[in-house]
């Protein structure tokens, strides 16, 4: 992971000890050494991440995170507070100003890259979701009101596996005082199986559960479909540093140490949960522009280059099974007279209402698609064409019979189909030759009177 570092300290030996450290795990580092230069710098910079020390002359560690938190500019950059004691105060007053996470000095390395690694994964998701959801609004797929506030406040759920009494209670009751629903158990087996059967947001984990491998259970979290979306935060013994490495080799997300620390444990959960709502959405927004690729805006039905493809696909099937597969091609009668006599919207409301007909009228395994402005297709796999003739004949009966109403005085309006058909035969035959010979009968369909079914054989 490479990664923009911004280190705002104003004691030299400090900047230079973290610069040497994440220099060597090749992040690039850039220092400051008070605050109104740390500010500068992010702004100039533009840094994926910010440790920033508390205790500075001048503007201490908290003013300039609030800042830096209330300026459009650098309110999505992650600031981590670098605390020289352990104050619990300190953490308050670091989330008051909007921090996102602390460390303690002197910092040791696990939970400096733990922490900048975490936060930088997060940080990447939040700018690629705003490129695509910039892109997908200039496009007008995506509404505005659907993108994501990063600063938003969010609940989530949460299901905390631990079976020490004690703590199981405090840090569930400390993690529903932040506004989180939890679920919990302290059994591996049963964890699991609620893991699989909700969708938590985040598993909280203790590394050492008194009767069985914390571990393990990782593990299987990390490898299921379901749960490995799921991020894992990991409790861990003081000290107990080499089954921490392994944790994370396996893949938990974070850690806390025993003994948990309240603001702590809120701001790591809430971290994890915002990184787990944005790889959700990105997931689901590939989705959506997957979809918006293959698909026809107006009619919602398949377009013209996924139906291409498709009938390629379908005819080499057809070939090597020896299946039939047929093939209609129809186009609405004198559309052009009902956009020239009502307006453009309504012949859309015309295209729209036929291609739910149309749509009614096919089966589950017919592809339907809009090939053209008011011309539309239909593939049926394992059909031949007197099926497919008495398909495209009660098609044209259910289009001819029922008015389709429109938003206008008129309403509703009669409207009439033509329909060619063909099912390929010929072992030579392509789409080609199968959409030419479709497109011959539709030409004898329309010059024979039009609102007629016409199948041309190959
Ligand atoms: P024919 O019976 O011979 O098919 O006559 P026609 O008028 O339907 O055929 P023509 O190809 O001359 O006209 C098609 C019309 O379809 C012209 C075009 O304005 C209209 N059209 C194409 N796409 C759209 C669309 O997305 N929305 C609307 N409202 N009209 C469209
Ligand atoms: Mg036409
Ligand atoms: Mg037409």
């Amino acid at each position: 992971m490479t990664a923009r570092v911004l280190v705002v300290d104003d004691i030299a030996a400090n900047v230079k000890l973290l610069e040497a450290k994440l220099a060597a795990e090749y992040f690039d580092v850039i220092s400051a050494y008070n605050g109104p230069d740390g500010i500068r710098l992010a702004n100039e910079h533009k840094p994926d991440i910010i440790l920033l020390d508390v205790m500075m002359p001048g503007m201490d560690g908290f003013e300039v995170c609030r800042r830096l938190k209330s300026a459009k500019e650098t309110a999505h950059i992650p600031v981590v507070m670098v605390t020289a004691l352990d104050q619990p105060s300190d953490r308050v007053q670091g989330l008051d100003a909007g921090a996102d996470d602390f460390l303690t000095k002197p910092v040791n390395d696990i939970s400096l890259f733990a922490r900048v690694k975490s936060l930088v994964r997060l940080k990447m998701m939040t700018d690629e979701l705003r490129m695509r959801e910039a892109t997908g609004q200039s496009l007008g797929i995506v509404d505005a009101s659907e993108v994501l506030n990063p600063m938003a406040d969010i609940g989530g759920r949460v299901l905390l596996v631990e079976d020490r009494e004690t703590t199981l209670r405090k840090t569930a009751e400390g993690l529903a005082g932040g506004g989180y629903t939890v679920d919990t158990t302290g059994d591996p087996v049963d964890a699991l199986m609620k893991a699989r059967e909700n969708d938590f947001d985040l598993v909280i984990l203790s590394l050492s559960l008194q009767n069985t491998d914390g571990m393990r259970l990782c593990s299987q979290l990390k490898s299921l479909e379901s749960t490995r979306h799921t991020p894992i935060l990991a409790l861990v013994e003081e000290g107990d540093t080499k089954r921490l490495v392994r944790a994370l080799e396996i893949g938990i997300n974070d850690y806390l140490i025993r003994p948990i620390d309240k603001n702590e444990l809120l701001a790591r959960t809430k971290t994890q949960i915002k990184r787990k709502r944005y790889s959700d959405k990105l997931r689901q927004n590939l989705q959506m522009s997957l979809e918006a690729a293959i698909t026809d805006q107006l009619t919602g039905l398949y377009n013209r280059r996924y139906m291409t493809r498709h009938l390629a696909t379908q005819i080499a099937s057809a070939h090597e099974t020896k299946k039939p597969l047929s093939f209609l091609i129809m186009d609405i009668d004198f559309f052009k007279a009902v956009n020239d006599t009502y307006g453009h919207d309504v012949g859309d409301e015309i295209l729209r209402g036929f291609a739910s007909r149309l749509k009614s009228n096919v089966r589950g395994i017919d592809l339907a698609c809009r090939y053209g402005g008011e011309e539309f297709v239909v593939i049926m796999p394992e059909t031949d064409v007197a099926f497919a003739y008495a398909v495209a004949e009660r098609l044209r009966q259910s289009v001819a019979d029922l008015p389709f109403p429109v938003n206008h005085p008129n309403s509703p309006l009669t409207v009439t189909v033509s329909i060619g058909i063909t099912s390929i035969e010929k072992p030579t035959d392509t789409s080609d030759t199968v959409l030419k010979r479709a497109d011959q009968a539709l030409y004898r369909a329309k010059r024979d009177g039009r609102n007629r079914v016409v199948a041309e054989a190959a």
